[in-house]
């Protein structure tokens, strides 16, 4: 998408250094605002007008930030993960890790970058197994496209963009083990 937004964003991603963040809310209710926002006709048509007007595109971008921020830790990668992560935001782990913790993670479950905070796919395993939907985090995220930082991930949502984010199966069986030498 040709965008006024997408080159002035361009470096919000360095000065915004990921911090590992657990959910302002919980997954009961995030589910809930995930319901409403789902997309929807009327939606889509916001999307689309939002998109074509520049100042209106700044400003609904500016409070996704906000609220998403203020929420989730959100870091505005644009192709959002949360329905998928028990809406603990992988995007604020120090290593932008989207498909489960490093090797780095302590006894206690702290991030080794951030000694004191926990990691959050520890949050969002915990959280998803309260509300037994541990099969959410079993999907695979494919790579997210770079460019897109800064842009809204609720406006490429309603378009209907984030369809490739992650695959749909959610009963993959997991990897066999590694065999010993
Ligand atoms: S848009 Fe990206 S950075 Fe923001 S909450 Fe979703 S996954 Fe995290």
């Amino acid at each position: 998408m040709e965008n006024a937004v997408h080159a002035s964003d361009a470096g919000g991603r360095v000065a915004n250094r990921p911090v590992p963040t657990t959910p302002g809310i919980s997954l009961p209710l995030a589910l809930v605002l995930g319901r409403l926002l789902r997309p929807q006709r009327h939606l889509y048509a916001l999307a689309v007008w939002l998109e074509a007007t520049p100042w209106a595109y700044r400003a609904f971008t500016a409070v996704e930030k906000a609220v998403k921020g203020k929420l989730f830790g959100c870091r505005m990668c644009a192709q959002c993960a949360l329905p998928s992560t028990a809406y603990a935001c992988p995007m604020s782990c120090p290593k932008e890790l989207r498909n489960g913790p490093c090797g780095g993670v302590a006894a206690n479950g702290d991030c080794e970058v951030y000694p004191g905070l926990r990691c959050v796919w520890l949050v969002a395993y915990e959280r998803a197994a309260a509300a037994g939907r541990t099969a959410d985090l079993r999907r695979l995220q494919r790579p997210i496209d770079q460019r897109e930082w800064g842009l809204s991930s609720w406006v490429n949502y309603w378009q209907n963009r984030d369809a490739g984010l992650w695959n749909g199966d959610t009963s993959f069986a997991p990897a066999p083990p590694i065999e010993p030498r």
